[in-house]
């Protein structure tokens, strides 16, 4: 028994703390844009596929959804709409995970493409539900966000009430075992937007990951932005913060927002220099033209 003692301390001292090694995973596509094919719906099942270092893509063809193993459990950012859950579970298992490994569940925005299977993940794995106070009301009721420029679209799609565990406010770290998960509000797309980075390491390189929310300024028929100040101002501060972040990989919650189905399969490089500052810019493009649209109307 001693000698066995003597023969494994050695060895974990050599191989047992290597918290950035990259593991072996089963149930991970290499091509998955080849796996989804022309099928981009919110709900098309994707295969898991790595990002780097211990981030793994869970979601569907057509919405992100990311997993994060820490050296104290695993952190999933976003479900995806209701009806894909089954789907995002399965991803988790394949990657060899059990879900009641899930520690903590983060959110980029509380609309139901993005959260809708966030009350059913939270009952499948027990995790606690972390999220920005202007998001909270939203996930606790399932019910849009009054000021949300697209709440005559979300109100026809309520969620099931989720139970919100703890709030963080802008600016905010989540340190969850050996990982530090830093949040930015930036109420660009809705009221309670938010982006999550941190640092992932790969074979000794470490990058910082930025989870970037949605840029794109949409609404309902009825809203006009030029009638709403205090939200445009919201916005450009929102897309501000975005072109801040720091950000060697982008990930966005819709991932043709970025190419990031290609850039998972290899065929783009998945970190571009600038990568947040282009993402805002385009937010900043969309958002002058809306307004220029509507002036023109009036
Ligand atoms: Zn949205």
């Amino acid at each position: 028994m001693f000698a066995r003692l003597f023969l494994t301390l050695p060895l974990l001292a050599l191989f047992g703390a290597a918290p950035s090694a990259q593991p072996v995973r089963t149930g991970v596509t290499k091509d998955i844009v080849a796996a989804c094919g022309t099928r981009d719906g919110w709900s098309d099942p994707a295969p898991p596929a790595h990002i780097h270092g211990r981030s793994w893509y869970v979601g569907t063809c057509g919405i992100t959804v990311v997993l994060v193993e820490t050296s104290a459990g695993l952190v999933l950012i976003d479900t995806g709409p209701a009806d894909a859950t089954p789907h995002v579970l399965a991803n988790i298992k394949a990657l060899g995970f059990n879900p009641r490994q899930v520690k903590y569940l983060l959110m980029t925005h509380e609309h139901f493409d993005h959260v809708g299977g966030m009350a059913a993940i939270q009952k499948a794995t027990g995790a606690q539900l972390v999220v920005l106070p202007a998001a909270a009301a939203v996930l606790r009721s399932g019910k849009p966000d009054r000021e949300d420029p697209q709440f005559g679209f979300l109100v026809k799609e309520p969620m099931t009430p989720a139970r919100v565990d703890r709030m963080l406010g802008d600016g905010g770290m989540l340190k969850v075992g050996d990982t530090r998960f830093s949040l930015h509000a930036n109420p660009t797309h809705s009221p309670g937007s938010a982006s999550w980075t941190w640092k992932s390491c790969d074979k000794g390189k470490c990058l910082t990951i930025a989870y970037a929310d949605s840029i794109s300024t949409i609404s309902d028929d009825d809203y006009h932005f030029t009638a709403h100040p205090d939200r445009v101002e919201a916005a450009r501060a929102g897309l501000r913060v975005i072109e801040a972040l720091p950000c060697d990989v982008l990930l966005t919650p819709h991932p043709g927002g970025s190419d990031l189905l290609e850039r998972l399969s290899g065929t783009e490089p998945l970190s571009t220099p600038r990568a947040c500052i282009a993402y805002a810019a385009s937010g900043s493009e969309r958002l002058a033209g809306r307004l220029a649209k509507e002036a023109a109307a009036k």
